[in-house]
């Protein structure tokens, strides 16, 4: 059974970022008219210690649904491939209490999906230690190593020329429909 590594921020989920950077600041965005990667720092630099001292002991996946379609897919992986969740869970600005952090994601990926069981969660802020055959995630550096290769788009990857995406063996995926396609239907 071939091993598949999926990222769980921005791929699984959004998160509540955005909502506790609208409410601190009281403005309102879409993440697809950023750019930038580090959206959350760039979007809080008005007052970075205002607004990490409010989210501090928040959860930072309270009432964020599953991104379209990643439930009944990777359900349907599951029966298939041999499937992990990799994840980091550290904040520099609140390293002292990443621990919430950890636990938040860990309750979240069990009532979320069910289905995958807490064996297949991993927790590392160095994906590259490990090997996988398949590599989901939304960053290009978090993709080495594997044989098949799918960079989940986001607001901060999509200006990636095809071009170089073709050079390095990575297949772009726009939402987990597209996954179903590369993985369960082409095989
Ligand atoms: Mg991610």
């Amino acid at each position: 059974m071939k091993t598949i590594m999926v990222d769980m921020d921005n791929v699984i989920t959004d998160g509540s970022f955005k909502k506790y950077i609208e409410e601190f600041f009281d403005i309102s965005f879409e993440l697809d008219d950023l750019t930038e990667y580090a959206y959350v720092q760039e979007m809080t630099k008005a007052d970075v210690k205002g607004f990490w001292n409010y989210v501090k002991n928040k959860n930072f996946y309270t009432d964020a649904p599953l991104l379209d379609g990643c439930f009944e897919v990777l359900k349907k992986l599951k029966e298939k491939y041999d499937v992990y969740i990799v994840t980091s869970y550290l904040w520099n600005e609140t390293i002292d209490i990443s621990g919430n952090n950890l636990s938040n994601k860990y309750y979240y990926l069990q009532k979320m999906l069910p289905f995958i069981k807490p064996e297949k969660y991993i927790f590392t802020t160095n994906k590259d230690l490990l090997n996988f055959d398949i590599r989901i995630d939304d960053r290009i550096n978090n993709l080495n190593g594997a044989t098949t290769k799918l960079l989940f788009t986001a607001w901060h990857n999509r200006s990636i020329p095809t071009n170089e995406l073709k050079e390095k063996n990575i297949v772009r995926v726009n939402n987990w429909k597209d996954i179903e396609k590369v993985l369960l239907n082409n095989n």
